[in-house]
């Protein structure tokens, strides 16, 4: 069980923005300390791994209905273990946690580093990587997620293979599309074998940073094949922990008094 050190010593009621393997990891810890609280998700895939904390499932409705969920909930402690990449939640986190002052913390992973034999191309964003496939007919990997497909419609040209977490519902946006459906994490040798198989010339990705979605990394390097890499959108500045340690050690220690709800 936590203690809380400080003045107003109650226990935590953590929210846990999740959507990640970190945070599902995140919630076993918790849950194992004693620690009472939520894992939020925004319902993006169909069946969602199971949680060891309850779970609730869709937006909150802005900045403001994050901030009405807090308090009607008796949150205590705000945890952002979203993806680099949802950086509206993650901004809305911080608004939050302003107008709330209900402590938050981001449990973050660091982003992906090029290495020798990388063949990166930076692109600033998803806009950027579809200026990126002004080029000859390609057959390419687009790692990018179901969202950001119809981004892509304006490069119709291309062979696309994307690989997906649940079945597509409707016609995908892209006229000449493969489409995969697997759950990560991926392991190197798979991502080869994919990628030999559906003679890909060249892989989009996000800079997502982690374990789990490096696969496709390393399989583009082993076989020396370019990859777009979309940086990571920038996301106001908040505290950060690297490891699940280190966030309990925070629920242990931070926040109680801060509390302004
Ligand atoms: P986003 O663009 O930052 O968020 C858009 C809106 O979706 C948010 O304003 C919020 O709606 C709602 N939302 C997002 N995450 C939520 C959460 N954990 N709980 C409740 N509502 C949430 O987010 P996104 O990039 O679409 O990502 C959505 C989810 O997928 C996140 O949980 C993220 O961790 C996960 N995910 C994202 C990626 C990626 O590449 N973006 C990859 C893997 C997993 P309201 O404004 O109504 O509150």
């Amino acid at each position: 069980m936590i203690v809380i050190h400080g003045a107003s010593a109650i226990s935590p009621n953590l929210l846990i923005l999740g959507g990640t393997t970190e945070a599902t990891a995140l919630a076993r810890a918790a849950h194992a300390a004693g620690v009472t609280g939520t894992v939020s998700l925004a319902g993006r895939v169909a069946w969602p791994r199971d949680q060891a904390l309850p779970l609730r499932i869709g937006g909150f409705g802005g900045v403001e209905g994050l901030a009405g969920y807090l308090h009607r909930e008796g949150i205590t402690h705000m945890v952002d273990a979203t993806h680099p990449f949802a950086a509206q939640m993650s901004t809305h986190a911080v608004a939050a946690n302003a107008a709330t002052g209900v402590p938050l913390i981001a449990l973050t992973r660091p982003a992906w580093r090029a290495q020798p034999g990388d063949r990166w191309a930076h692109v600033p964003d998803m806009a950027g990587a579809v200026a990126a496939l002004d080029r000859d007919r390609a057959n390419v990997f687009l790692a990018v997620g179901r969202m950001h497909l119809t981004d892509f419609a304006a490069r119709p040209g291309h062979r696309y293979t994307v690989r997906l977490v649940d079945p597509p519902q409707a016609p995908l946006p892209l006229p000449d599309t493969r489409v995969i459906v697997a759950r990560g994490p991926f392991d190197v040798e798979s991502d080869m074998a994919l990628m030999r198989a559906h003679a890909i010339d060249l892989v989009v990705s996000k800079n997502a940073g982690g374990t789990g979605a490096y696969a496709k990394i390393a399989a583009a390097r082993a076989l020396t094949l370019p990859v777009i890499m979309i940086d990571r959108p920038p996301i106001p500045p908040r505290p950060e922990a690297a490891t699940i340690a280190q966030v309990m050690d925070w629920l242990a220690h931070a926040g109680a008094t801060e509390r302004g709800v």
